[in-house]
């Protein structure tokens, strides 16, 4: 049984194999939701679902894809977004 503090569902469990063969539990805070597009709340790829003092051990480019509006926009949505500028800056 593990100790008080540690029956609850808001802590995950991570089953761990340890070196001697033994399986042993480490009780983990739950990660983030998952990083979603600001404009149609899509969940973004290649943003990491973690916490943020693992994402601070992790490079730049490991978070968010290297492009403008990188990690905060969809590309579909990113796309349409530099278009309407564009159009909005010089109109025909
Ligand atoms: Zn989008």
């Amino acid at each position: 049984m593990p100790r008080p503090s540690r029956r609850t569902h808001s802590l995950r469990r991570v089953y761990v194999r340890t070196p001697g063969g033994r399986t042993v539990i480490h009780y983990e805070k739950r990660k983030p939701d998952y990083a979603k597009c600001a404009i149609c709340k899509r969940p973004l790829n290649a943003v990491p679902r973690e916490r943020a003092s693992k994402l601070k051990r992790m490079p730049k480019s490991h978070k968010r894809p290297n492009r403008p509006f990188g990690g905060h926009l969809c590309p579909e949505c990113m796309r349409r977004e530099i278009k309407e500028r564009v159009r909005k800056e010089f109109p025909v």
